[in-house]
């Protein structure tokens, strides 16, 4: 391969890494009031992660009681608006109605009808209200209905307060004047104001297949009425839902085709795919998979392979571009853009985390340009580094801890996040934090175990062992190694090989988000990255990585056990230990995942190269495999793939994928560590934990 091409394939890769915790549909960067990183412009509702109608609502209301309340709400200029509002779907018409009762002048644009989202729902689709356990906020009605009747009964809310909303009326650029300032252009004119709020939601424009003759009226992206075509060859091109939906609604007055590039229908929900398999079985839908259109004629299209084909209609439903186009275009900052002061903050916590471990490595191994210096100059009060290494990770684990148990926990009133957020702080403050630095010397000290251990200096002197009181063996590496006391020998063999599969036969891996202090880590610090977790199948290929790690630990372990019988063991036993030290011990457990936290995700190590998850989800695959196990994520049938599962699993799962068809989460098929995070962040209640095929148990919420 030429020069040219090899750096092309990198950079190709690179940005593969870098992208990688991207969802389809990227969020503006907002602070605590939802303004943008241009001051004056709001982002609220579906755009900004409120997936359902009610807190697209709250979020909106939220943002104009923001606006309302502020001294400059209000200008004298009548030419210009206080506020101008993107999009008339949930958030915008709260937002704008909120605004106008506070005395604002505001106008609505809308590009296409009233609540266009919901409009463009199938018919009679019924609309939730979830989640149930919070109040409706604002001054727009909502109740469960149908979704005729909900924008029906908007329509009369928005005309009996006089708003002005400007249906059909795209806007196209945003510009900046000055200070509170703002030009904005639509499709028929322009406007002043001096605040925005952007309510767009985040389905942007339909997606197109970028083939000659789509422009034909007879090609459209939408499907409102399918009696209207009643005894005409259909085609509908795409393998979503949408594209099923509509190809079912027209099977009863149609010759129907549906054509699918891919293999099979990956992201379909369970009632659909039930519905198009009669509808193909009946003889009214014909199914071509692995088939792509590559063009329109007047009254044929053709495909890939095969003759040209007849139709009359086609409707292209391959999904919608987000708006990221018309985002960038206003100069709005969206998650993850690899700006070049991203790139420094990279390179920055890379010094944090290099500092941190490569002085932890005592006292003359301490990594360049530390040696020799280091340890001694991080060693205050007499205590060595690692003993305030501790301390700052404890004290780290137990402010994030209480933030994330707030955010997930308490403001949610989800028990089960704030029994896990207890647990994690818990473990660390004891078994990882006291026991080692305090009570074990002091068990030593006033003889609790008796006097016999007390004096046997193969327990006295290691206080270091006492992590492996949790710690199970091979995250805890060393438990088996060096003049180890039977004590910890045999306390290490029942924790590794009886304990552990004990726990992961009724949790999973629950230990790496209820116990474990690195998972601890990731949950408590890592926890406001948790977002930015690779996503995709090549970051699930990834996963194998940590295969290499388990099987390099075994190897190793054996080796070092048997290296006195098996001389021919020695050498590369004592090379093994120093290089896993190295490079699973403290580049994979400690440099790099920790300087990665706030661009990939807390799960880096965990995810990726810990031995001891890959242990587990070995046994937990067994379990589930003979149909013993106890751990499964069900789905019911209410998912609106609004994605907040997939977009907040923090070791990647698409949740939302198997949300859909209704499918288990186990550890036959993925590496879930059930922190229950997609359960709580569910807007309708879809997700629950229970055994494999069992009845649905909800997680507990406080009352
Ligand atoms: C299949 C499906 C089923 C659902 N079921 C439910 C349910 O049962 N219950 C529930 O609570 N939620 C449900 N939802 C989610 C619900 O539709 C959204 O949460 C809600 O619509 C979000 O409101 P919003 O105001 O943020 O955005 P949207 O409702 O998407 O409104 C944005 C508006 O902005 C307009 N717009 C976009 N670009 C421009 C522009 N440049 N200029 C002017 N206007 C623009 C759009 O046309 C649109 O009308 C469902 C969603 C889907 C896809
Ligand atoms: S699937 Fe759900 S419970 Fe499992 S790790 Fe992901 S967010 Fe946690
Ligand atoms: S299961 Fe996931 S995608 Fe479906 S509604 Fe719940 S959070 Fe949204």
């Amino acid at each position: 391969m030429e020069v040219s091409g090899m750096l092309e394939h990198m950079r190709q890769f690179a940005m593969g890494i870098l992208d990688s915790p991207n969802m389809p549909s990227p969020r503006p960067v907002v602070n605590d009031h939802q303004e943008s990183n241009i001051p004056g412009i709001y982002v609220a509702g579906d755009l900004a992660g409120a997936p359902v109608v009610k807190l697209a609502i709250e979020q909106g209301y939220a943002v104009a009681r923001h606006i309302a309340s502020k001294p400059d709400a209000r200008g004298s200029d009548g030419a210009i608006y206080d506020a101008v509002i993107i999009g008339a779907g949930a958030a915008g018409l709260t937002a704008a109605l909120e605004l106008r009762q506070a005395g604002l002048k505001v106008i609505v644009f809308e590009k296409g009808k009233l609540a266009n989202t919901i409009h463009d729902l199938p018919e009679g689709k019924w609309i939730y209200t979830e989640p149930k356990d919070r109040p409706a906020a604002g001054p727009l009605w909502l109740e469960e209905a149908s979704k005729e009747d909900l924008v029906a009964r908007w329509r009369k809310d928005i005309d009996a307060s006089h708003l002005d909303v400007r249906l059909g009326e795209g806007v196209t650029a945003v510009a900046k004047r000055g200070k509170l300032d703002f030009e904005i252009t639509t499709l028929k004119g322009t406007y002043r104001a001096r605040r925005i709020i952007v309510a767009m939601g985040k389905t942007g424009d339909p997606r197109k297949l970028g083939v000659p003759g789509e422009d034909s009226e007879k090609i459209h992206n939408r499907l409102y009425h399918p009696k209207k075509y009643l005894g005409e060859a259909v085609l509908v091109v795409g393998g979503g839902n949408s594209a099923i939906e509509a190809a079912v609604a027209l099977a009863p007055y149609a010759h129907v085709t549906l054509s699918y590039r891919g293999a099979t229908l990956y992201r379909v929900s369970r009632t659909n795919q039930k519905k198009l398999n009669e509808a193909v079985a009946s003889g009214h839908v014909e199914l071509l998979l692995n088939t792509q259109v590559t063009s329109f004629a007047n009254k044929t299209y053709s495909l890939d392979a095969g003759p040209d084909r007849p139709f009359d209609h086609a409707f292209v439903l391959i999904g919608s571009k987000p708006p990221t186009e018309f985002l960038h275009s206003i100069g709005l900052r969206l998650e993850n853009e690899w700006t070049a002061t991203r790139f420094a903050w990279l390179a920055v916590s890379f010094v944090i985390a290099y500092t941190i471990y490569g002085v932890k490595q005592g006292a003359g191994h301490e990594f360049w340009p530390y040696r020799g210096w280091g340890d001694q100059a991080f060693a205050f009060f007499h205590r060595p580094w690692s003993f305030w290494y501790t301390v700052l990770y404890t004290a780290v684990m137990t402010v994030f801890g209480i933030q994330a148990m707030k955010r997930w926990g308490l403001d949610r009133k989800d028990k089960f996040q704030i029994w896990r957020y207890a647990s994690l702080i818990g473990f660390q403050w004891i078994f990882f934090f006291l026991i080692p630095e305090f009570l074990f010397r002091w068990l030593v000290e006033y003889q609790w175990l008796g006097t016999k251990l007390a004096q046997d200096p193969t327990f006295a002197r290691d206080a270091w062992r006492s992590y492996g009181i949790i710690y199970a063996w091979p995250l805890f590496f060393y438990t088996f190694f060096g003049d180890a006391n039977r004590v910890w020998i045999v306390w290490g063999a029942l924790l590794s090989f009886v304990l552990i599969p004990i726990l992961v036969l009724f949790h999973g891996k629950r230990y790496c988000s209820w116990i474990c202090g690195c998972g601890g880590l990731a949950e408590t610090l890592g926890d406001r990255w948790r977002h930015l977790s690779p996503k995709g199948d090549t970051s699930i290929r990834w996963e194998r990585m940590n295969m290499v790690v388990f099987l390099a630990a075994v190897v190793i372990t054996v080796m070092i056990l048997t290296k006195d019988a098996v001389t021919i063991f020695r050498t590369p036993a004592d090379i093994g230990i120093d290089y896993y030290h190295l490079i699973a011990d403290t580049w994979l457990v400690g440099i790099l995942p920790v300087t990665l936290y706030p661009f990939f995700g807390g799960k880096v190590w965990c995810r990726y190269w810990c031995p001891l998850a890959k242990m587990m989800e070995l046994f937990s695959a067994v379990f589930t495999r003979f149909k013993v196990s106890r751990f499964a994520i069900h789905a019911n049938d209410k998912c609106i793939a609004c994605e907040d599962c997939s977009r907040n699993c923090q070791v990647g799962i698409d949740v939302m994928r198997f949300a859909l068809k209704q499918e288990e989460i186990t550890n036959s098929n993925s590496s879930c560590i059930g922190c229950g995070i997609c359960v709580t962040v569910c807007p309708m209640n879809v997700l629950s934990f229970g055994p494999p095929s069992a009845k649905l148990v909800q997680i507990e919420k406080a009352a």
